[in-house]
């Protein structure tokens, strides 16, 4: 009794002695049981091995949780696409930028088996759903300043030595009118101590109508790669993501009809031939030049994101 009450007067006079409360809440693990699910989110057909639900993380049970983003890989997808997800969530947490979508947590279930990625929520959706619906709030200005922001959130993850690999509108997310950020991390590669590329095994995702020669021809990435897809997200911007116009279909007229592997042989002939997406009806001269910089045949020649940011910049000003 005596040594309690010493120990007490003890930690009054110094506080700091005091043990720290056994178990400490972490905030970024999500329990399974709170987690409720609204809808899904973006495309309903997408054929990815994932899938984004809006959820609602409830622990009190009345409905005035929090809603969430929540990725996760479908059923039948899990074993052979459990470490992309891994290695998305792995890079997202390490981001901080007002231009890239906000890390919140993980949700583990299974006994650690299965994984889910929780984000925050951006009521908008990515540029390819409000883009065709908000024309008419979007002026040519905002577009331009979407585009700043998207260079801003490139430069960031490239000084991080990291290359997006699947920059489109699509991966995009409208934050509100005003603000937009980047989202999806799942084709993301690190490129540090990698002589400035990256090389790809397996392709069967690629989105081949945002790549450069260099990745169709040498499945070789570099942070100039991702400038070629940028342009192509310009290309988006410009035609409010109209389906008829978007680069699929419009590649497809340039090359043809074709199927498999003969579309990738096509698409690299037209465009070392110097074919590109053509200037859409409402861009000026000036930004189409800038999307044609983006499509140097030479990665070397492209310019650079920091560039690009001078440049919209100015044209802002
Ligand atoms: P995938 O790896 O399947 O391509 P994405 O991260 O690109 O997954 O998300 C797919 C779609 O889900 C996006 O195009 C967008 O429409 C929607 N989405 C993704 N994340 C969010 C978010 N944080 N808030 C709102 N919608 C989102
Ligand atoms: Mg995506």
């Amino acid at each position: 009794r005596a040594i309690v009450r010493d120990i007490d007067t003890l930690e009054e006079q110094n506080p700091s002695i005091k043990p720290a409360p056994t178990q400490e809440v972490d905030p970024t693990l999500f329990q399974k049981r709170f987690l409720k699910r609204i809808r899904d989110l973006g495309e309903v057909n997408a054929l990815t091995a994932r899938r984004v639900e809006l959820c609602r993380y409830d622990p009190r049970g009345d409905r005035t949780g929090e809603l969430v983003a929540v990725k996760s890989l479908k059923p039948e997808n899990r074993e052979e696409q459990s470490n992309n997800l891994w290695s998305e969530i792995g890079i997202l947490k390490e981001l901080y930028h007002e231009n890239i979508v906000k890390y919140k947590g993980i949700c583990q279930e299974e006994g650690g088996r299965a994984i889910k990625l929780i984000m925050e929520y951006l009521p908008a959706g990515s540029l390819k759903e409000y883009l065709p619906h908000n024309r008419g709030q979007t002026s040519l200005k905002t577009l331009l300043s979407y585009a700043v922001q998207i260079c801003q959130g490139m430069d960031y993850l490239g000084s991080r030595n990291y290359i997006h690999r699947d920059l489109a509108a699509r991966n995009v997310l409208v934050e509100n009118e005003s603000t937009v950020k980047i989202g999806d991390f799942g084709l993301t590669k690190s490129i540090k101590g990698n002589e400035g590329y990256y090389t790809v095994k397996d392709d069967l995702e690629s989105p081949v109508y945002w790549y450069a020669p260099e990745c169709l021809v040498h499945c070789k990435f570099y942070l100039a790669s991702d400038v070629w897809s940028f342009g192509v997200t310009m290309y988006e911007l410009l035609t409010y993501c109209e389906n008829a116009i978007s680069p699929m279909p419009v590649f497809l007229k340039m090359i043809g009809p074709t199927r498999g592997q003969m579309t990738v042989t096509r698409l690299v002939k037209v465009l070392e031939e110097g074919k590109r997406l053509p200037r859409p009806e409402s861009c000026p001269g000036t930004v189409y030049e800038l999307m044609r910089k983006c499509w140097e045949n030479t990665p070397a020649m492209r310019i650079t994101f920091k560039s690009l940011i001078d440049e919209f910049t100015r044209m802002l000003t």
